[in-house]
């Protein structure tokens, strides 16, 4: 069993599709074991994203992702963080293949539906980010 950290992003919060992308999790064997609705300030998501921050994309991601409401969540399961990644897609929506996260519900590259942890250490990090030990429910 692994877990990796979740993000339903702001874009897709505002348009609707919280329903639809926590079925793509559960139909596909990653369980919910921590969930919350949180309004990122700016600052906490330059903490959260502090790997990007010599990227060009980085102050206006981070303006995006305070920009409204997100869930964060962690998700368990087998190879959860390679299972999640798949089921996401890749950035862009335009390269994500059919029938991912991303390709269905995502605005363009930046907006783009939902955040994965992308290694046992990052999920380590972003899990922490956001949940204490006793938000878990394994
Ligand atoms: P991923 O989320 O697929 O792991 P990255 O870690 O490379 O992608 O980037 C983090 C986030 O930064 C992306 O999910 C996306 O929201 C944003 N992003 C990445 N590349 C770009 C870009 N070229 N232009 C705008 N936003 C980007
Ligand atoms: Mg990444």
């Amino acid at each position: 069993m692994e877990r990796t950290l979740s993000i339903i992003k702001p874009d897709a919060v505002a348009n609707g599709h919280i329903g639809n992308i926590i079925k793509r999790f559960e139909s596909n064997g990653l369980k919910i074991v921590a969930m919350k609705m949180i309004f990122m300030t700016k600052n906490e998501a330059q903490g959260f994203y502090a790997v990007h921050k010599d990227r060009p994309f980085f102050d206006s991601l981070t303006d995006f992702m305070s920009s409204g409401p997100a869930i964060p969540m962690v998700l368990e399961g087998g190879n959860a963080i390679a299972k999640n990644r798949e089921l996401m897609g890749a950035t862009d929506p335009k390269e994500a293949a059919e029938g991912t996260i991303r390709r269905d519900f995502a605005v363009d590259k930046e907006k783009n539906a939902v955040h994965g942890s992308d290694s046992p250490e990052s999920a380590a990090f972003e899990i922490g980010y956001f949940f204490n030990s006793l938000e878990i429910l394994g």
